[in-house]
């Protein structure tokens, strides 16, 4: 149901600074050190009830492994038929809310997260994802917080979108949510992404079953439980665990699939496509499918560029969160003319910057997530080591023994075409690639073609031509593109975030275009006064 009241106007969450001597520090301290002290039992919630099946798996904070926060439990087939059935029948009832109470939960949500939720979801981001306090704030207060309240204004503006009417009728958009439930598969990165991929399809009046990655559970856990506390009623959004590929299958295989809310590896999100292709006959309707997914995120630098500002970006846009946002810098081609004094810029950085357990606020980095991604990283690192093509100019070492560390590393190659230029390695590592100054024009070339996805990339510049010829050439290289600035970083409602190519659907989270496609509008044409008879003016006789 469409609404007719304004909606209050959002501005972006103001960002706490968690300084020494300011309440938060104090506050989120406390918080840490109460969650550090406990292991939250997680259900899986279905229609409003915990499930718990007492197969179990456990989240270890990254950092410090053999510290386990949560115990979960995972759902099995007969949860997951029941969540399928909650869905169907909350979203009866939901549907048919005015659009007013609908926004109004995500509202409260909003202000619940500003307020007394915030340091719990941030200490449980910080543990379980291991975020310093800087990233878990711009993270999971912030941008979720931002998620929730732009998107309840740019749902008035999709509900606004109306066609024009004739004299003697009157035409309408009725801006239905989709027939069935939609699937919502949420990565472990950003607590914001699994609030905004579950809330947004609800708020557009969907019911939702939401699979958060296993290692982000508990705080996805507890925006769950805020969602609860703002007033969403039982079964409109379902919060299932377990084995991701038996979920998926089982819920594929049901005709009501209306649409798949993706963010996540490529490979993953390539593998739900196939899955919706192979059943396609089987739907009630054609599945929307919305997936954010891996990104080569670059930096290409010309010789015009401020060399201060250029190694900051690449310090902050390459190793924050371990390299572990979508957006982070990768691959970095800087001209030979100014490589040395950038190459000894972020050296003396990284030579700064400290790592480990992130409850020590002095420390920029924490572990990367899992075992698998320190796996990954590592074997990357080591062949770096073995090959004459690549130099490890800082960092490359690696320590599972307490926690997954991986040290910041900048590796420089001789060949642009080089493994680390052109795969997602998902981690704090940036290579970069120095080119001759005359090959500019070419470079761009290069840059455009080297990988498969286009995310975010970034141009460093003061002259002005070079800075428009790169946005030319590399229009379709990064669906979030930056000039003088660091790639990373995108804000709810000014730069609305995604990527094309293999990066993703390029369905921008956190703008009204994420939004339409939780639609499917009808069109409904009222005639005031219809004709009553059947033939036309032009055939009467002369
Ligand atoms: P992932 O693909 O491993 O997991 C994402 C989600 O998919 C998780 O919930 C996981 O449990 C689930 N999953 C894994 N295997 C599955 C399967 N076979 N079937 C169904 N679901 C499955 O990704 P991740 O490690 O959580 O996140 C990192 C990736 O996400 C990177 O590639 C990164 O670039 C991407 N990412 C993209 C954006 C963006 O906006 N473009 C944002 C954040 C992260």
């Amino acid at each position: 149901m469409s609404g007719t009241s304004n909606t209050p106007s959002p501005v972006n969450e103001p960002i706490l600074s968690y300084a020494p001597g300011t309440p938060e520090r104090v506050a989120l301290k406390a918080e840490l050190e109460r969650q550090a002290g406990q292991v939250v039992e997680i259900p899986a919630i279905v229609g409003g009830k915990p499930i718990r099946s007492g197969d179990t798996g456990d989240v270890v904070m990254p950092h410090r492994h053999g510290h386990k926060i949560a115990t979960v439990h995972h759902t099995d087939t007969a949860t997951i038929a029941d969540a399928i059935r909650a869905a169907k029948e909350a979203q009866r009832e939901w549907a048919s809310w005015r659009f007013e109470d609908r926004a109004a939960v995500f509202l409260r949500a909003a202000d619940l997260l500003a307020g007394r939720w915030r340091q719990v979801v941030n200490a449980a981001t910080m543990l379980g994802q291991s975020k310093t306090a800087f990233q878990a704030e711009i993270d999971s207060a912030c941008e979720l917080i931002d998620f929730l309240r732009y998107n309840v204004h740019f749902a008035e503006r999709v509900l606004a979108e109306q066609p024009h009417s004739g004299p003697g009728a009157w035409n309408r958009l009725d801006h239905r949510p989709l027939e069935g439930f939609v699937y919502a598969i949420t990565p472990f990165n950003f607590t914001a992404i699994g609030g905004n991929l579950s809330s947004a399809p609800a708020l557009m009046g969907n019911a939702v079953i939401w699979k958060p990655a296993a290692t982000a559970t508990l705080s996805n856990y507890y925006v769950y439980q805020i969602f609860e506390e703002a007033g969403l009623p039982p079964g409109v959004i379902n919060f299932v665990h377990g084995d991701s590929a038996a979920i998926t299958s089982q819920l594929l295989d049901d005709r009501g699939l209306a649409g798949i809310h993706f963010t996540g590896s490529t490979a993953v999100f390539q593998l739900l496509w196939r899955g919706v292709a192979d059943r396609l006959d089987r739907y009630a309707a054609y599945p929307r499918l919305v997936g954010e997914t891996g990104g080569k995120d670059f930096i290409v630098a010309h010789p015009s560029a401020d060399v201060d500002s250029l190694a900051v970006a690449m310090v902050r846009g390459a190793f924050e969160y371990q390299g572990q946002k979508c957006s982070a810098a990768s691959r970095a081609y800087v001209p030979a003319s100014l490589w040395p004094a950038v190459r000894d810029r972020v050296g003396a950085m990284l030579a700064e910057i400290k790592m480990g357990d992130v409850a020590d606020f002095q420390n920029f980095l924490g572990a990367v997530i899992d075992p698998r991604a320190f796996e990954k990283i590592r074997g990357y690192l080591m062949q770096a080591k073995s090959d004459p093509s690549a130099k490890v100019l800082f960092g490359g070492g690696t320590d599972d023994a307490e926690g997954y560390f991986v040290q910041p590393t900048l590796l420089e190659v001789s060949d642009p075409s080089y493994r680390t230029m052109c795969e997602e390695i998902f981690g704090p590592v940036l290579t970069v690639y120095p080119y001759p100054d005359a090959a500019w024009t070419d470079t761009l070339q290069l840059v455009d073609r080297t990988s498969p996805y286009a995310l975010t990339g970034a141009v460093f510049a003061r002259d002005r031509s070079a800075i428009r010829e790169a946005t030319d050439t590399l229009r379709h290289a990064a669906g979030n593109y930056y000039i003088n600035d660091k790639p990373t970083g995108a804000v709810v409602g000014q730069q609305p975030f995604g990527g094309g190519r293999a990066s993703g659907t390029n369905d921008k989270a956190g703008s009204m275009l994420n939004l339409l496609r939780w639609v499917s509008p009808r069109t409904i044409k009222e005639t005031y006064d219809p004709p009553r008879v059947y033939d036309y003016p032009f055939m009467s006789e002369e």
